[in-house]
């Protein structure tokens, strides 16, 4: 991939509250360069375009002859593309990570435009690369593709050739490229700038509060139903005042993905994300469909749930509520105490490496105005590290954000050394570290508190957050694929038609256990993975499951499993996830293998049950 790295999400909704005791935990991107002004950008710009020039007068002629090129210029291209598309990159890496903690700064917003236009002019002289190499008959690639010289570079050469029927010429593929920053891009810009700065009238006691998205989804997780209520409604409110927008957004998006599909010759919508996750869509369908035959363990929950609330109804705003309202709260050098503690007990090789985001600042905690919500790892490049940001707010759910995001760190980290162009991982696996993290955490959690019912309100957290990332994200998959083939058949989709989809995909999974109100039709409307990466959430459902196996391996197995965990992290995306999984003794293209994690879910159901009828 000679793309940017885009920083890795976390499930859409985390909340941010004013006051935290993670003020001032801000990052350092000296590792990148020296703030906005700092003349290295520009001279990394200048250099990589100069190099990309060469680079294009260097190879192209070699790449398109018809005999193909000899094994050793085409490890010297490659060796020189990994360099130069990371120098290529670098600035608008900065530009990105500068602009997400900081979006009402201008100066900011500008660099950020800035990076993004040079970075298209210079990945102009590249495009011949992937398109010259696609365009080889397979005669001449093949025993390229398994030349020891290539070794390193074998995935990447193989991945690229399974787009082969997907390319378009190389005129065409520059225009598109060229007008995707005024097209798709600039859309994706408006929908995080309009969401960061969206504010909701939130009806309290202390009479009416303008409050962000972020804040308002906090109040979800109060224990106080009126709360709740309110928070509701503010939140509806001000997605109804901008639903004109974000509805042509929406749509505007699915009709650029169309475009594509059509253009690219893909059978469906959802097939440019399979081959992109290196995943088969029977694979996709298998973990959909066990994922959907569990709706009872849910349903059940949620039950549970309401009677020990004594709740005669609950309400989608009631689904984050606390079971228990005393839980303690977490501060930030507890919570990062504990975490590294978590990794270290794991593997000190780990721990050492997740101490350093903590001493050398790549971790950017603290809630500001105007910065942006939920949390990423970016992988940034090879050459310097990642960085992570989030928004810390004392819970204990925070804590499992900051275990959550130090495992794509981790997994960033470690996967540097098979460099620039194979060292992201597809979606698929990007999670697999990430959720792997949250449970080594969790279960320190659970031993640092006995009490059974702090215990419970634990495993009901964790319960919620593994049917936020399995379950909720197979119903949001659902919708998008309601809404892309509405779409298609229907022409321009009015809001009305998009949240009576929305309410259909959500009814099998919370069936007659929670009562879905007429404000939850708008709630679509916020959700960015629908923007920036189309089919992206099933990513996380996959990951979720993957990790339930893999901790079950990993507590039958001890240390034997750290090793070969270790080293699957190591390879970053140089193999494909099947292949990555075998080297675990793991078989995801077996329908039964999503029931192993589904199975344990439904366990920690039933444990929660045993805790309430207790209490
Ligand atoms: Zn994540």
């Amino acid at each position: 991939m000679t793309t940017t790295t885009a920083p890795t999400e976390k499930k859409s909704s985390d909340p941010v509250l004013p006051l935290s005791s993670a003020q001032g935990i801000a990052w350092d991107l000296g590792d990148l360069y020296q703030g906005l002004a700092d003349p290295k950008i520009e001279e990394d710009l200048a250099q990589a375009k100069q190099r990309a020039e060469r680079f294009e007068q260097t190879y192209r002629g070699l790449l398109q002859a018809p005999e193909g090129p000899a094994p050793e210029p085409l490890q010297q291209a490659l060796t020189e593309l990994e360099a130069l598309s990371e120098q290529m990159d670098k600035p608008l890496i900065f530009a990105m990570l500068m602009h997400s903690a900081q979006t009402n700064d201008p100066s900011r917003g500008a660099l950020l435009a800035k990076t993004r236009e040079a970075r298209t002019a210079i990945n102009q002289h590249l495009i011949f690369f992937d398109l010259a190499w696609v365009a080889l008959p397979d005669a001449v690639a093949q025993p390229l593709i398994e030349h020891p010289l290539l070794a390193r570079f074998r995935h990447y050469l193989e991945q690229k050739r399974l787009w082969k029927p997907h390319y378009l010429s190389e005129p065409e593929e520059k225009i598109l490229e060229e007008k995707q920053v005024t097209g798709r891009a600039a859309f994706v810009r408006l929908f995080d700038e309009t969401t960061a700065l969206m504010t909701c009238p939130f009806e309290g006691k202390n009479g009416v509060e303008k409050l962000t998205i972020q804040q308002t989804l906090a109040k979800l997780y109060d224990p106080d139903a009126a709360v709740r209520q309110a928070a509701s409604n503010a939140l509806t409110a001000s997605l109804k005042e901008q639903s004109r927008l974000l509805t042509f957004l929406f749509n505007t998006v699915i009709l650029d993905h169309q475009v594509d599909v059509r253009l690219r010759r893909f059978a469906n919508p959802m097939e440019p994300r399979h081959l992109a996750n290196e995943i088969s869509a029977a694979t996709v369908h298998a973990l959909m469909t066990s994922i959907e035959a569990y709706h009872g363990t849910v349903q059940r929950y949620y039950r549970m749930k309401a009677k020990l609330m004594g709740l005669p109804v609950l309400h989608d705003h009631d689904r984050y509520a606390p079971v228990f309202a005393d839980l303690p709260r977490c501060p930030w050098d507890e919570a990062a105490a504990l975490v590294r503690e978590s990794y270290r007990q794991f593997s000190p090789q780990a721990g050492q490496i997740i101490d350093q985001f903590f001493e050398r600042r790549w971790i950017d905690a603290d809630p500001r105005p105007g910065k942006r919500g939920g949390a990423f790892s970016s992988s940034a490049v090879p050459s310097a590290h990642p960085y992570i940001l989030m928004n810390y707010t004392d819970k204990l759910r925070d804590v499992m954000t900051l275990a959550h995001e130090l495992g794509h760190g981790l997994h960033q980290y470690l996967s540097r050394d098979v460099g620039y162009l194979q060292c992201d991982t597809p979606l698929t696996t990007a999670e697999t570290a990430s959720v792997f993290g949250e449970m080594l955490t969790f279960e320190r959690l659970l031993d640092r508190y006995p009490e059974p019912r702090i215990r419970l309100g634990l495993l009901c957290g964790k319960i919620e957050d593994s049917f936020a990332t399995a379950f909720r994200q197979v119903v949001m998959t659902r919708f998008e694929e309601a809404a892309h083939q509405a779409r298609q058949e229907k022409g321009e989709l009015a809001t009305e038609q998009l949240n009576d989809l929305w309410i259909q995909a959500n009814l099998p999974m919370h069936g007659q256990a929670v009562t879905l109100t007429p404000n939850y039709a708008w709630w679509w409307l916020y959700v960015g993975h629908f923007i920036h990466v189309p089919f992206y959430c099933y990513a996380y459902s996959f990951g979720e499951l993957l990790v339930l196996a893999l901790v079950q391996k990993y507590k039958q197995e001890g240390t034997a499993f750290v090793e070969q965990y270790l080293d699957l992290l190591r390879r970053g995306g140089s193999e494909s996830p099947p292949q990555l999984l075998r080297r675990l003794g793991v078989d995801i293209n077996d329908p039964g293998f999503w029931k192993l994690g589904l199975r344990l879910l439904d366990d920690m159901v039933t444990q929660a049950e045993q805790l309430a009828a207790q209490i």
